[in-house]
């Protein structure tokens, strides 16, 4: 069990160790067997009634940290961007992203000032076009 996957209790997430990301809850069996095809039938099996078991929390619960934070030991770090205007904070996987959010300032008193973010490390506990948008910013690891 332990050899897929790692259940994180303090933030109730099943943690795929090949992929790097959470799996949703309801996705557990169709996750294995799209992606783990090579998994034995038996042990599919035996993970999708683990984490049946277990108390987890639908990709839309998912927690923004707006401290930094350690890693959570098994998800994938990417590069990211922290927008720099106080109060915001804001955290985007891309800068094609950031710029986009960055332009909501514009109508503000930052219309004039140069796009303000930063580099930072992020983690998403889900992954996928929908739910890609919770991040976690990490300590400055540059
Ligand atoms: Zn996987
Ligand atoms: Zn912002």
């Amino acid at each position: 069990m332990d050899s897929h996957v790692i259940y994180n209790p303090e933030h109730k997430v099943l943690i795929c160790r090949q992929h790097k990301t959470a799996i949703p809850p309801h996705f557990v069996e169709r996750h294995l067997r799209g992606d783990h095809s090579q998994l034995a039938l038996e042990t599919r099996k035996e993970i999708t009634e683990y984490a049946a078991g277990l108390n987890l929390i639908e990709p839309g619960q998912a927690t923004v940290f707006q401290e930094k934070r350690a890693p959570i030991h098994g998800l994938v770090i990417v590069d990211g961007f922290r927008c720099s205007v106080p109060d915001c904070g804001m955290l985007a996987g891309s800068k094609s992203a950031m710029r986009k959010h960055f332009k909501e300032h514009t109508r503000n008193a930052y219309g004039t000032e140069p796009e303000r973010f930063v580099k930072t490390k992020l983690q998403t506990f889900f992954s996928g076009q929908q739910n890609i948008r919770y991040y976690a910013q990490l300590w400055n690891m540059h």
